[in-house]
């Protein structure tokens, strides 16, 4: 059973009298596991695709089926508490609050749970992107790459099926970009669902599938022939332990 599944989906905005067409009947699903690209020009429709499979926005017509729910007609409510269980977000300008430690930044998605049990999570979340050392820093105390990873933590704190990356590499340079996508690649390994819009197609090359959009319009949906892996610099100077 597909986890994502759209079927013709449209979105058309209004400002005024004028309508802008953003998606004009868009189809596809993903299955479970699966590790996705999305590309494709800037106003194709990526981010408006996104906000609606990401439970943040309702399409104009179609249908958008999460997990076997009909996503496209929950209430506000509903939607939100949808998103929050099934979808975690990982944004290009890492949007944590700055004045909040890496910790405290990782808890704050924590809703269903006992104040003990959140805080083993936000640990543990922080433990599994290598930032066990880093958890009282703020974001302005840590690098670009340190940033998104405490993103990343914040988005598996509720353990989610589904990770959705909007450029997550967007804001880093390539070495740092990479660690990023490895921790990518390793959530999809453990059985992770993971959508990601990149303009990078060295990037999208790490994906098993890409889907490219123009107009409003699914374009092509491809599977990655040979998919990339990324290997972190820790990696790659060998063992391991003493690599830096
Ligand atoms: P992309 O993410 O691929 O750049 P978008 O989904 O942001 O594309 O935009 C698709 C189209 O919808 C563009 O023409 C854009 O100008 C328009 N659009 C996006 N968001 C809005 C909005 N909130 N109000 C009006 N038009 C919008």
């Amino acid at each position: 059973m597909a986890i994502i599944e759209v079927r013709d989906l449209k979105k058309t905005y209004k400002i005024g009298s004028v309508e802008i067409p953003a998606l004009r009947g868009v189809s596809f699903s993903v299955e479970p596991g699966e590790f996705v690209a999305i590309m494709g020009p800037s106003g194709s429709g990526k981010s408006t695709l996104m906000n609606i499979i990401g439970c943040l926005d309702r399409p104009s017509a179609g249908r958008y089926i999460l997990d076997g729910r009909d996503a496209s007609r929950l209430s506000d409510a509903a939607r939100a508490a949808v998103r929050n269980r099934k979808i975690g977000f990982v944004f290009q300008s890492f949007n944590l609050l700055p004045r909040m430690s890496a910790f405290k930044n990782t808890l704050l998605p924590m809703m269903y749970s006992t104040e003990r049990k959140s805080k083993k999570a936000a640990r543990q979340a922080l433990e599994s992107v290598g930032l066990g050392h880093r958890l009282h820093h703020t974001p302005m105390q840590l690098s670009g790459g340190e940033q998104q990873r405490v993103a990343i933590a914040r988005a598996l704190i509720n353990d989610p099926p589904i990770i959705f990356g909007d450029e997550p590499t967007g804001n880093l340079d390539s070495a740092t970009g990479n660690e990023i996508i490895a921790i990518f690649q390793k959530l999809n390994q453990a059985g992770k669902t993971v959508m990601m819009v990149t303009h990078e197609p060295d990037i999208a090359q790490h994906a098993k599938r890409i889907l490219r959009f123009r107009d409003g319009l699914l374009e092509s949906d491809e599977s990655v022939a040979e998919q990339l892996i990324a290997v972190t610099i820790h990696e790659r100077s060998g063992s391991g332990k003493n690599a830096d």
